[in-house]
């Protein structure tokens, strides 16, 4: 009657908005205030002047059938030559607008992506711990997921690699600065890696690509963010404007295919079709060019680097584990107990809200969203403390 596989998921919820959830509903019985909520990586910090002083130019500047009309499916041709420029400055990769397709935030780039490269049998690895979703767009693309695991401080681990590329592997998704884990990737690592996959792909006889999935790129705290595609050829850029621009309501990003990588004009055709099949066409016309206008900005992120040392020094200094994250905004830690769920379990009964690691691929952590009020972290270190006695 109904597809079973589409069911099972959307009854299923992912583990995060399911924690989500259960905090409002949580915050509606005792109090938002008395709620630690560390579930979700909602920007907490304002969107950049540049994105108001944009909105309100374009109300005043722009008839309204091209304010609100649709743009072309691939979206608005000067806010993609302004992305491509904009990525060619920055990175020293060449870019062309003809090569730039806008989309609603990293999600669809993903899925878009994922369904133009995917064909029967193909691999894509992830590196764990990886953002959940990862495994729904991929089967959903028809893919497989193969894992590798990162290293113990969750650099990229060549060995693991090594092994999870295969002759069926179509691509490799990394992610930096990194959900869940706060890495970013520096040149050194991208240089193996690209050396890596160009062996793989000589010996599979194709390319083997590379997306980078990049909407934390400008949340970083002094550590430099490579561009990969300036490492290896065919990567395809996933971009989103939720996380540096504090506009993840707004549903806006890019997928950017650099003009020299493998079969280019290709690839963006299949992503103009996966775009087209998917019903991802015309991405929200107004925050595309109110994006095109904020391009490498991002809001005041010492907030979130205040927060980041504030819990880091806090939890450590209690006992917990974990490793510094140098972006996004997220501490993953070590669960004091063997099972993270039913650590995050006993959590919330000090109110604290914390998302088991297992739906990351990886067990025995935890992930705690610092994208919050300074002062929800600092009301809730007593509770942490607490925490971690009951482990002991
Ligand atoms: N990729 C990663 C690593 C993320 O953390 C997220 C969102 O949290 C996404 C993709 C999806 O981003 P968007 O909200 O722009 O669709």
């Amino acid at each position: 009657m109904i597809n079973e596989k589409m069911r099972q998921l959307g009854r299923e919820r992912s583990a995060i908005r399911e924690l989500f959830e259960y905090g409002n509903a949580r915050a509606q019985e005792i109090g938002r205030e008395n709620v630690f909520d560390f579930s979700l990586g909602n920007p907490s910090i304002p969107a950049p002047a540049c994105v108001e002083q944009e909105i309100k130019r374009l109300l005043s500047d722009l008839p309204p059938k091209v304010l609100h009309g649709y743009t072309s499916a691939a979206g608005d041709a000067q806010v993609r030559d302004s992305v491509a420029n904009y990525i060619s400055d920055a990175s020293g990769v060449p870019m062309d607008g003809d090569h730039v397709y806008m989309t609603c935030g990293a999600a669809a780039s993903l899925t878009i992506a994922l369904k133009a490269l995917c064909e029967k049998d193909d691999e894509f690895v992830v590196i764990a711990p990886y953002f959940p979703e990862y495994r729904v767009f991929i089967e959903n693309a028809g893919g497989m997921v193969r894992v590798a695991r990162a290293d113990g401080r969750f650099r990229l681990d060549m060995g693991a690699l090594d092994r999870a590329i295969t002759e069926k592997t179509k691509a490799v998704i990394i992610n930096s600065p990194n959900n869940p884990a706060g890495t970013v990737y520096g040149e050194n690592e991208l240089k193996e890696l690209a050396a890596l996959l160009n062996k793989k792909s000589a010996q599979k006889g194709a390319p083997i690509f590379l997306i980078a999935d990049e909407p934390y790129r400008e949340l970083t705290y002094g550590a430099k963010v490579p561009y990969p595609a300036a490492y290896y050829r065919d990567t395809i850029v996933c971009y989103s404007f939720s996380k540096s621009l504090s506009l993840a309501g707004e549903r806006i990003g890019y997928i950017a295919v650099p003009p020299q990588s493998a079969h280019a004009d290709d690839v963006f055709a299949a992503v103009c079709g996966a775009g087209r099949s998917l019903g991802y066409v015309c991405a929200p016309a107004l925050f595309q060019r109110v994006c095109a206008a904020c391009l490498g900005k991002s809001g005041d992120i010492a907030q979130y680097r205040e927060n980041r040392d504030l819990l880091y020094n806090a939890l450590r200094s209690f006992g917990y584990e974990c490793v510094e994250p140098e972006g996004a905004f997220y501490l993953f830690v070590k669960s004091p107990l063997p099972d993270a769920k039913v650590f995050c379990e006993r959590a919330k009964k000090f109110e604290l809200l914390l998302v088991p690691s297992d739906s990351f691929g990886v067990e025995g952590y935890v992930r705690i969203s610092y994208c919050v009020k300074r002062e929800t972290i600092e009301r809730s270190l007593p509770a942490f403390e607490k925490l971690i006695r009951t482990c002991r």
